[in-house]
């Protein structure tokens, strides 16, 4: 609880906010010299100062080493802190529901720097042991190499003395690395100290000033990822800076439960998919996961599976529009493709699987292979098809085929010679369905929306929602209405998204048929514009940033899009909890 911290903007785990000192300073950001310390009770009985509006002020604390017994760490709980100003409590995630504080000092973090496994753990432990909507400040360990990886991990707030100590050694340090200030031949570098004069830098306090300035940009940096929706490609990168930071990527993808209640079900930006880390990214194994365990195949036709394009949606591209011709709505199609794994053709155009951009050499890594593989290997396993047609070029998905087929219970063939888009091959995909029967457009666009309400809300809901017999649908796809047989609106598909976005109509029927919809309770109030959290009474745990959620209380009900997840709106006293789309008084 806090109203001296909020936090405006989430991108995954990270956070940008303000902490409501005067002047404000943005987070993340670096707060060191806004701070008074209220000094250590091991030295001295103290006082808690007098909370300054223009400070953070330590709560008098007692720091204990990095590895110091949990019962000796307890038996010392944490001082009480004066709320009248913006506060920060040193605790261990152990300690920390003690106190309650606008901003938490995890004190046993600095000795364990370098090692990947203890900072994640750390720092995931702490976050989930605070309200949501408080700060994490972890002092005297930030600088311009690690700290866009601590912002990632739910680092607030850091300082400048580690990179400072770091400069009076001789250090010199800039986001892409560390090297002898006294052995530069070129200062790599625009910031005032470096702009000043040319090679070595000898003088320490030159060199400190830099790395300060370093990590600063780099802080700019950070914020500006995270407004982009761009922080994940910018860590990717960042890690390759020291082996410890890939460490802790690979570490804080670990904690997958940690980063995938906080990501959002749709994201803002293009996903740039170059290295094998973007596999473990929250929004492709969702999808992955969505796609094995919700999504459910409604055709009886066999199943054609197909390269995926460069050009998104798939079925815009070139390559595409000729299978399809070739398939003639005979087969249920599914395109193979790495990072994302496998997509059925009505999932062509939901997050993430026309938003990511992949280099096209055609050759693919080992880990690619392993997991389109596997994710294909579950589809195939819970989907059932007559048979199997792998419409698919040599590299990679050929391999791939070929390692799953004898896994799986239905029959392989392969109808490409040479390349899938050549004539012998389109006319040996045409010659392979010959005998099938052709589902008409309106089946498939039926299917579609109930396989987009499975992969949104949950396996089954499809065809609770929106039973064949009782909708009717309106419009061109992808731009379809799903509307009841009074010709009411239920839904509308959003083509940016592949998502759907329904109206009070469908909230209603929503709650009617799905007994766990995802709902967000609130007091007796009718909202006028956003629900804001502190009117949020209680919300199912599983709701996520940008999904579909259900706004239920005394007084009205209505459907909105969730901006925070669910715990969080229970928790958090500022904000907004949910983007309100439709609402009506009861
Ligand atoms: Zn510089």
């Amino acid at each position: 609880m806090t109203e001296f911290f909020e936090v405006l903007d989430h991108d995954g785990a990270a956070r940008a906010g303000e902490l409501r000192i005067d002047p404000p300073v943005q987070t993340p950001g670096r707060v060191e010299d806004r701070v008074v310390d209220g000094g250590s009770l091991w030295t001295a009985a103290r006082e808690a100062p007098t909370p300054d509006a223009s400070a953070l002020t330590i709560m008098p604390h007692r720091g204990f080493p990095t590895g110091t017994d949990d019962r000796l760490v307890g038996a010392f709980p944490p001082a009480g802190a004066d709320r009248a100003g913006a506060t920060a409590a040193v605790v261990t995630a152990g300690s920390a529901d003690a106190v309650e504080a606008d901003v938490y000092i995890p004190s046993d973090l600095p000795g364990k720097m370098g090692h990947a496994a203890a900072v994640v753990e750390a720092i995931v432990d702490l976050r989930r042991a605070i309200p949501a909507d408080t700060g994490i400040y972890l002092a005297g360990c930030a600088d311009a190499m690690n700290v866009a990886m601590l912002a990632y991990a739910g680092v607030d707030l850091v300082d400048a003395t580690a990179a400072t100590a770091a400069g009076y050694d001789g250090w010199y340090q800039t986001a892409m690395g560390t090297v002898v200030a006294a052995e530069l031949t070129e200062r790599p570098c625009m910031c005032p100290v470096c702009a000043d004069g040319s090679g070595p830098l000898t003088d320490l306090a030159a060199v400190a000033a830099h790395n300060v300035h370093a990590l600063d940009t780099e802080l700019r940096r950070i914020r500006t990822a995270i407004a982009a929706g761009t922080l994940r490609d910018h860590v990717e990168m960042q890690a390759r800076v020291e082996q410890w930071l890939t460490g802790m990527l690979r570490r804080i993808d670990h904690e997958y439960g940690y980063l995938e209640q906080r990501s959002a079900v749709i994201g803002r930006a293009t996903i740039r998919a170059t290295t094998d880390d973007t596999l473990r990214r929250v929004a492709i194994q969702r999808y992955a996961q969505r796609v094995t365990d919700r999504y459910q195949n409604r055709f009886q036709n066999p199943l054609v599976l197909v390269p995926c394009s460069a050009r998104k949606p798939y079925s815009t591209s070139q390559s595409h529009r000729q299978f399809y011709d070739a398939i003639d709505y005979r087969a249920h199609v599914v395109s193979m493709t790495s990072p994302i794994g496998v997509v059925p053709m009505e999932l062509e155009l939901t997050y993430p699987a026309q938003h990511y951009d992949t280099v096209v050499t055609g050759q693919w890594s080992a880990t690619e292979i392993e997991f389109v593989a596997s994710v294909l290997q579950r589809y195939l396993t819970e989907n059932r098809y007559p048979r199997v047609i792998a419409h698919v070029p040599q590299e990679g998905y050929r391999t791939i085929c070929e390692q799953v087929a004898p896994n799986v219970d239905v029959p392989f063939t392969y109808t490409v010679s040479d390349h899938p888009t050549t004539q012998a091959s389109l006319e040996a995909l045409a010659t392979e369905l010959a005998g099938d029967l052709r589902y008409t457009k309106r089946e498939r666009e039926t299917k579609t929306v109930q396989a987009i309400a499975d992969y949104q809300f949950g396996r089954g809901v499809g065809d609770a929602l929106f039973p064949r017999s009782e909708i009717e649908l309106n419009g061109r796809y992808p731009k379809l209405q799903v509307c009841d047989a009074e010709g009411t609106q239920l839904a509308v598909m959003v083509p940016q998204y592949g998502m759907l976005a329904l109206s009070l109509a469908g909230a209603n029927r929503w709650q009617q048929v799905v007994p766990d919809a995802a709902t967000v309770q609130i007091d007796e109030f009718v909202p006028h514009g956003d629900v804001l959290a502190p009117g949020v009474t209680d919300a199912d745990p599983a709701i996520r940033p940008g999904e579909e959620v259900l706004i239920d209380g005394p007084a009205a009900f209505g459907i909105g899009r969730a901006v925070m997840d669910g715990e969080a709106m229970v928790e958090a006293e500022r904000g907004v909890a949910v983007d309100v789309r439709h609402i009506e008084a009861r």
